[in-house]
């Protein structure tokens, strides 16, 4: 059993027995590890913090080699992002991200995985209301890219060319990217335009497009993309955000 140090992100904590915790997180030098934290809930009252969801920090965990469940050490909290429990659309922003990272990522270092759910959690607690629903769309892009499978926007999946300023393509859903015009004949994606494909690409690219309307498109893409490459099921998470999104104040 050795002790290693590693900066994570907590995903889920479920409470053991009296005064435990099973502690998911996801590290960045070890991909996702699972934890038991004794007597941690003993603490709690007597100036610890209590840890919650998304929270950052370094980890001090022994790991049993070929074994699922270890023991944590220590987990010096450094940023807890409380603030993504006080409003619905970040929290369910926040989770379809995290459990996005549970059904895919492998339990081995993915250093630009583990920066694009660090980033995608920090714009999902700071971002301003209007850009809310932007920064949750581009929460998922990111880390669909951080695990390896961002959509090809620029050019025809199929025969390679570059699609035109004005050309409406479409976007093909098993093959991961748009076609043009003349392939898109063999498609039954939903047809995507210009400005539609410069969001994506920019949202890709964990920027927000400023104005960016039809939410419920661009919502049902990356939720397709997501269950038709990553997760290879509808994720619970994504249901729920939908429902969330729809409900948003700046919804279409
Ligand atoms: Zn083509």
């Amino acid at each position: 059993m050795a002790l290693v140090n590693t900066e994570a992100v907590l995903l889920r904590a479920h409470d053991y027995r009296d005064s435990s915790q099973i502690l998911r997180f996801y590290t960045k030098d070890y991909g996702i590890l699972s934890a038991i934290a004794h007597g941690v809930r003993g603490k709690i009252g007597k100036g610890a913090t209590v840890l919650t969801s998304f929270a950052s920090g370094a980890l001090y965990i022994y790991v049993k080699p070929y074994r699922d469940l270890h023991t944590m050490k220590e987990f010096s909290c450094r940023q807890l992002r409380d603030g993504l429990g006080r409003d619905m659309l970040r929290f369910a922003g926040a989770s379809a991200g995290a459990e996005l990272i549970l059904s895919h990522a492998e339990q081995s270092s993915q250093p630009e995985l583990f920066k694009a759910f660090e980033d995608a959690l920090d714009r999902l607690e700071s971002v301003a209301s209007d850009q809310l629903s932007a920064a949750v769309l581009s929460g998922l892009w990111t880390i669909v890219g951080g695990l390896g499978f961002a959509p090809q926007v620029d050019s025809c999946i199929n025969c390679s060319k570059t699609l035109g300023e004005k050309v409406i393509g479409c976007f093909d859903l098993p093959a991961g990217g748009v076609c043009c015009p003349s392939c898109a004949q063999e498609s039954t994606g939903p047809r995507i335009g210009p400005k539609a494909r410069d969001q994506v690409r920019e949202l890709a690219a964990g920027g927000l497009p400023t104005g960016l309307k039809y939410d419920k498109q661009h919502f049902a893409l990356v939720s397709d993309f997501v269950t038709y490459h990553v997760a290879l099921k509808p994720l619970k998470s994504l249901q729920f955000l939908s429902q969330v999104l729809s409900e948003h104040p700046n919804a279409p």
